[in-house]
Parts: C-alpha cells; sequence; structure tokens
C-alpha cells in the first residue's frame, strides 16, 4: 500500500473555473470572494454544479444489478485536511473515528481552499456483468488526486491522477481525470480519495462502465468539435480576409476569435489534454493569461471596428484603460499566484463585456449601421450565456441547446462578428466610392465655375487691351486718331486704293492764326477751341468715309478714298465753310475759326506714297496761306 508524501513537494495550482459539462447549483460553502468571481465573471459561469441530493448517509453506494453509472455524491463523506499533512492511515483511523461528514448538500464544491480534502464513499457493485470501472472526476482543473481502493481482503491498490502528471499518465486519455477500478460483483470495496488542488475545490465523482462513459463523452465531444470546428473555419476564413485586406479589424478579430476559443479550451481541460500536455507552468497560468487576452482582444477588436476613436472619444480612452489594465494582469498573472489572479482577472471581465455593450450602443446611436450587426453578435454571446445561466440556476431544462448555450452564443457571435466585418468593410468601400463621386462632382463644379471666372477675366482683359488700344491710337485732347495711326491706316487705304485702282487724296489743315486765339483767351480756351474745331470737322467728314487724325498742334488731316483732285477740293470747301459757319463756344465766349486747307491726290504708283503725298499738301497748305488763309488750295 502506497503513503501519501508528508509535505506534498510538487508546485500546486489553484484554479477557479468550472466545467459546462455539468449541471445544477452552487454549494453555499463557496467562499464569498470566490461567489462574487462567479457572480461576476460569466466565464465563471461554466461552473461544475450539481443538483440537489439528500445527505449522505453511512451505507455503501450501491450499483444496480442493471446501472450503468453512479454518482458518488449521495453516499460521500468527506474530511478537510487543512494543513494537508494527513497520511492515508491518519486518514482511515480519522473515517474510523467518524470525523468524516456528508458533503453538504450532496453537493462536492467547496471553493478555493487550502490544505487537501478527503472522501470516502463504500461501493458495492451489484452488476454481474460489469467487473471494471472507470471513476471520473467531472472537473478538469483538479491539481493532484490520489485513489486509494481497499479490497475486503485487505488489499489496497493506489492511483495517482491530476493536471500536476503527464496528461498520458490518464487511464483514459480524456479531459477529465479518471481511474480503472476493479469491482468484483457484491464485493464492498472502500474508496478513499484525496484532492489537493489551488484551483476550486469541485470533486465530482461519477463511476461508469466503459459503454457508458462512451456515452457520456459522445454528445459533448460532438458540441466541442462542432464548437471549434466553427472557430477554425472563421479564423481561417478571416485570416485569409486580413492577409488581402490588412484591415486592422481583422486582424483584432483574430485576435479575439483565437483568445476565447483558448478561455473555453482551457477551461474545459482541453488545452491541458492538447495543447501543454507537459508544461505545468502553463496549466497554472493559462486561466488568467487566456482571460487576459481574450479581453484585450475583445476590447481592441470594438474600438477598431466602431472606429470609437472618431465616434466617441471619452468612450476610446476608456476602452484604452481596461485595455492597459488587461495588459498589466496578464503580466503580473505571470508572477502572481493563481488563486489572485484568477479571481480578479475573472471579476473584471463582467465590467469589461458591459462596457462593450454600451460603447456598441452609443455607436449604434451615432448612426454607423455596422454597428448594429455588431450589436446583435454581441447580443448571441450574451443571451448564450444568459440561457446557461438560467440552465445553472434551474430556470431552463437541460438541453443540449441550454447545455451548450456559451458555446452555441459564442459561436453565433464570431459568426455575426464576422459578418459584421464584411459589412463594415462594404460600408467602408462605400463611403470611400462616396467621397471620391463627391470629390469628383465638386472638382467638377469647380473646373466649371473656374472657366467660367476665366472666360469672364479673358473677355475683360480683352476689351481692356482693345481699349488700351485704341487709347493708344487716340489723340488725348481731340478722341480724333493721332499721327502714328493716320500712317498705320493710310498705308492700308492706300494698299486697297492700289488694288481696287480708286483715287485716294489727302487734306491738310491748319488753323487760321490759332496763336492770337491762345494769346487772346488763354490755353484753356485754345484747347477749347481745338476740340470745337476737331467736333465740327469729324462731322462734316463722316459722310465721306474720310479718315481724320489730328497731325500735331493745330493741324489736322484728313484721307478721302476714292476721291480724286477735285471731289476731294470739293470736301476741303465744305469743310472751310462748315468751320466758318460754326463759331467754337467756351464758356461765355464765341470765337471765330477758320482754316487754310491744302489738298492732293495720291499718286498710286510713287514709291514712298504717304511722305511724298503729305510733303506736296503740306506745300499746298502754304500756298492757301501765303495766299491770305481761309481757302483752298491744291499745287
Ligand atoms: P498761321 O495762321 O500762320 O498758322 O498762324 P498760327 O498762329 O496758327 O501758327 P503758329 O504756328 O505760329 O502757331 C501755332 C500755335 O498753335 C502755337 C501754339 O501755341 C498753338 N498750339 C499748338 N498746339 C496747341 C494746343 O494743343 N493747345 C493750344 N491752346 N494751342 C496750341
Ligand atoms: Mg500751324
Ligand atoms: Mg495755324
Amino acid at each position: 500500500m502506497s503513503t501519501l508524501p508528508r509535505t506534498p513537494e510538487r508546485r500546486s495550482t489553484y484554479r477557479a473555473a468550472g466545467n459546462p459539462g455539468g449541471t445544477g447549483m452552487r454549494s453555499p460553502h463557496t467562499t464569498p470572494r470566490e461567489h462574487r468571481t462567479l457572480a461576476a465573471g460569466l466565464w465563471l459561469l461554466l461552473l461544475v454544479c450539481f443538483p440537489l441530493v439528500a445527505n449522505a448517509r453511512d451505507s455503501p453506494a450501491r450499483i444496480a444489478a442493471d446501472a450503468s453509472y453512479l454518482p458518488l455524491a449521495p453516499q460521500t463523506t468527506y474530511l478537510h485536511d487543512a494543513d494537508g499533512t494527513t497520511t492515508v492511515e491518519g486518514a482511515k483511523r480519522q473515517l474510523d473515528d467518524g470525523r468524516f461528514v456528508p458533503l453538504p448538500n450532496g453537493d462536492a464544491s467547496f471553493g478555493f481552499q487550502t490544505g487537501a480534502f478527503w472522501f470516502h464513499v463504500r461501493v458495492t457493485n451489484q452488476n454481474p456483468r460489469e467487473q471494471r470501472w472507470l471513476l471520473v472526476q467531472q472537473y478538469a482543473l483538479s491539481d493532484r488526486i490520489d485513489v486509494y481502493a481497499r479490497y475486503p481482503d485487505g488489499r489496497t491498490v493506489h492511483h495517482a491522477g491530476g493536471d500536476s502528471f503527464p496528461f498520458e499518465q490518464r487511464s483514459i486519455r480524456y479531459r477529465h481525470p479518471n481511474f480503472w477500478l476493479d469491482l468484483p460483483t457484491g464485493e464492498e470495496v472502500d474508496l478513499l480519495v484525496r484532492v489537493q488542488s489551488q484551483s476550486s475545490m469541485q470533486v465530482p465523482l461519477f463511476l461508469y462502465t466503459p459503454a457508458a462513459f462512451a456515452e457520456l463523452s459522445r454528445d459533448g465531444q460532438l458540441g466541442i468539435g462542432i464548437y471549434y470546428g466553427i472557430l477554425l473555419a472563421l479564423f481561417f476564413y478571416n485570416l485569409v480576409l486580413w492577409l488581402v485586406l490588412r484591415d486592422g479589424s481583422y486582424f483584432w478579430y483574430l485576435f479575439h476569435i483565437s483568445a476565447f476559443g483558448l478561455v473555453l479550451f482551457t477551461l474545459n481541460g482541453l488545452g491541458f489534454e492538447y495543447l501543454w500536455p507537459h508544461s505545468t507552468w502553463l496549466a497554472d497560468k493559462s486561466v488568467p493569461l487566456s482571460v487576459c487576452l481574450a479581453q484585450i482582444g475583445m476590447q481592441q477588436f470594438a474600438r477598431t471596428f466602431l472606429d470609437l476613436n472618431t465616434r466617441w472619444r471619452l468612450g476610446d480612452r476608456i476602452s484604452k484603460a481596461i485595455i492597459a489594465f488587461f495588459v498589466l494582469l496578464g503580466i503580473a498573472a505571470t508572477q502572481l499566484p493563481y488563486h489572485v489572479a484568477t479571481p480578479i482577472a475573472s471579476a473584471a471581465v463582467f465590467p469589461s463585456i458591459v462596457w462593450i455593450a454600451v460603447i456598441t450602443l452609443m455607436v449604434v446611436r451615432t448612426g454607423y449601421r455596422p454597428a448594429k450587426v455588431f450589436l446583435l453578435a454581441w447580443a448571441m454571446f450574451l443571451l448564450g450565456t444568459g440561457i446557461f445561466v438560467a440552465l445553472a440556476f434551474g430556470l431552463l431544462p437541460k438541453t443540449f441547446i441550454t447545455e451548450y448555450g456559451v458555446q452555441i452564443g459564442s459561436a453565433l457571435e464570431m459568426l455575426l462578428l464576422s459578418v459584421a466585418l464584411g459589412y463594415r468593410y462594404a460600408a467602408l468601400r462605400n463611403e470611400n466610392e462616396r467621397i471620391v463621386r463627391d470629390a469628383k462632382n465638386s472638382l467638377e463644379a469647380q473646373v466649371v465655375e473656374r472657366t467660367g471666372e476665366l472666360r469672364q477675366a479673358m473677355s475683360e482683359l480683352e476689351s481692356a487691351h482693345h481699349r488700351l488700344r485704341e487709347s493708344s491710337r487716340l489723340d488725348g485732347l481731340t478722341d480724333l486718331y493721332n499721327r502714328t495711326h493716320f500712317r498705320e491706316a493710310f498705308e492700308h487705304l492706300l494698299s486697297q486704293s492700289r488694288n481696287s485702282q480708286r483715287p485716294i487724296s489727302l487734306l491738310m489743315i491748319d488753323l487760321d492764326h490759332f496763336k492770337r486765339i491762345n494769346d487772346t483767351y488763354g490755353h484753356l480756351v485754345g484747347d477749347d477751341c481745338l476740340r470745337c474745331t476737331s467736333n465740327t470737322l469729324a462731322e462734316t467728314l463722316r459722310p465721306h468715309g474720310a479718315l481724320l487724325a489730328r497731325f500735331g498742334g493745330e493741324e489736322f488731316i484728313a484721307a478721302l478714298p476714292g476721291m480724286g483732285l477735285g471731289e476731294a477740293s470739293v470736301v476741303a470747301e465744305e469743310l472751310r465753310q462748315a468751320l466758318r459757319a460754326q463759331p467754337c463756344r467756351s464758356g461765355e465766349l464765341v470765337i471765330a475759326v477758320s482754316a487754310s486747307i491744302g489738298v492732293h491726290c495720291v499718286d498710286l504708283e510713287a514709291r514712298d506714297s504717304l511722305e511724298s503725298a503729305l510733303q506736296v499738301a503740306d506745300q499746298a497748305l502754304y500756298a492757301a496761306k501765303a495766299e491770305g488763309r481761309d481757302c483752298v488750295r491744291t499745287l
């Protein structure tokens, strides 16, 4: 017969989480702290709960002739060995002394406890066909379990298990600790079980035939398989999307789904079974670490998905603070004892997920449509968990859906979140397209506006240019063309005349004794006379299609296209008489003005026609002056 070490050498672990496969109520013996933890942390609602049963009696647990399984709790008595030093002989003595007491309300759940717990049950197998039974503790996280089976012949068989032993050492490779027992028909076998764990003290013991055990695990394995299958499919689907789209929220979705899956994997005992069967360090730290990681992933995913930074600044800061808290707690959890880190992490879960619901509602209120799908996904998760809670408190019957409410709810949540991601991506794309379209439209409108402005500026510039050109061609005092323009325009008329072989004549007009006017009335009056004379000349010449210019001082020149010397002389005479007939007015003054006019018909064949024609016209003018002024002369 083997004995227990007086001082357990191994570093024991202390786990708070439970087993979603169990049913029923929590024991009132749960410590207040764990009770708070349970209320606060929804994950911890996955605790093993057992139905209320009658107090254990000293009678043996009988396996009926046709039974295939037996819960041992009703006939189990227990002893709390507070310092964990009692040996198996000591425990037997205390059993014989009647120090073992029935399980409180038939429930072997005690919450976080120090030392070790001893359990005793006497089993009688009355099933003649089944001699070999499997003792299963339906709670995954106990550190060390020692089973002593004492037979009537005095023989004692010892088994040791729990997650401080390598996983392969289990009788059946199953997530709950289990031990093969020989239970010969009709024999009374004393089972003494010692459990020590930093985890929650939960020891729901059952006996199963191999066939019944297979039945037991069937539904659970199917549910777990479907659940992780969905999670894996969603993970790889969104991984591909993330690799293609490089959108940050896909990354945080992957983070969230992985960390959340890890939490359930750990709580189910599957983490120890498949991921770290040899790492007692991870077996110890996995619960608080995975809870912290899951919260970081959830919060960060919610932040990025909801674009909280732009939609609700204050909320974003609070989310960041929550993330920072879980990061620090995660780091601290690697150093802190399990029984300190886990309750803190679990208690923080409740405000954390409520906060996500709050920010989602706030963002929904801003009219951001993808947030509605996000809210629906979150509601699925809360509904699934709520159903599980209702089941745990006996408000709903135990069905596949209620028992696996958390898994179903979270799988639907993950699925909807994946849909929400797609929806969000489509919304972002539509928004981008709208922005590009708007930008294009406004750009087009701007182009039209600018083009209109440009056209107007061009036409203003053109008219300014026209005015400038005009003013450069005009004489400032009389508004007649100046001498420069006359030369250009005359060259043009001359070439037209050459082409059409029609004559063109020049009139050189000089006012008579103009100096006297200046001398008599002053230059301003002289200017008025020049303007007045110009008007008379222009009006008189207009019907003749003449080109009139101020040649300089009180001299004017006119070109008469199509007119020979005779016709031009007639027009010159008409001019002279018009001037005589219309004296100039300046204020009160009426001043008579006369002009001498030299007439010349241009020789179209001459080389330097204008200069020579001007000379000839000038000579004619001198002749007019010489012959007494106020007359028309030709040479
Ligand atoms: P004549 O009959 O020989 O042509 O005598 P005149 O006085 O007209 O000729 P003269 O060449 O001696 O004088 C021309 C005068 O015209 C001199 C000048 O003061 C005047 N004059 C020239 N340009 C202007 C002008 O722009 N404004 C005024 N008020 N007088 C001008
Ligand atoms: Mg003169
Ligand atoms: Mg003169």
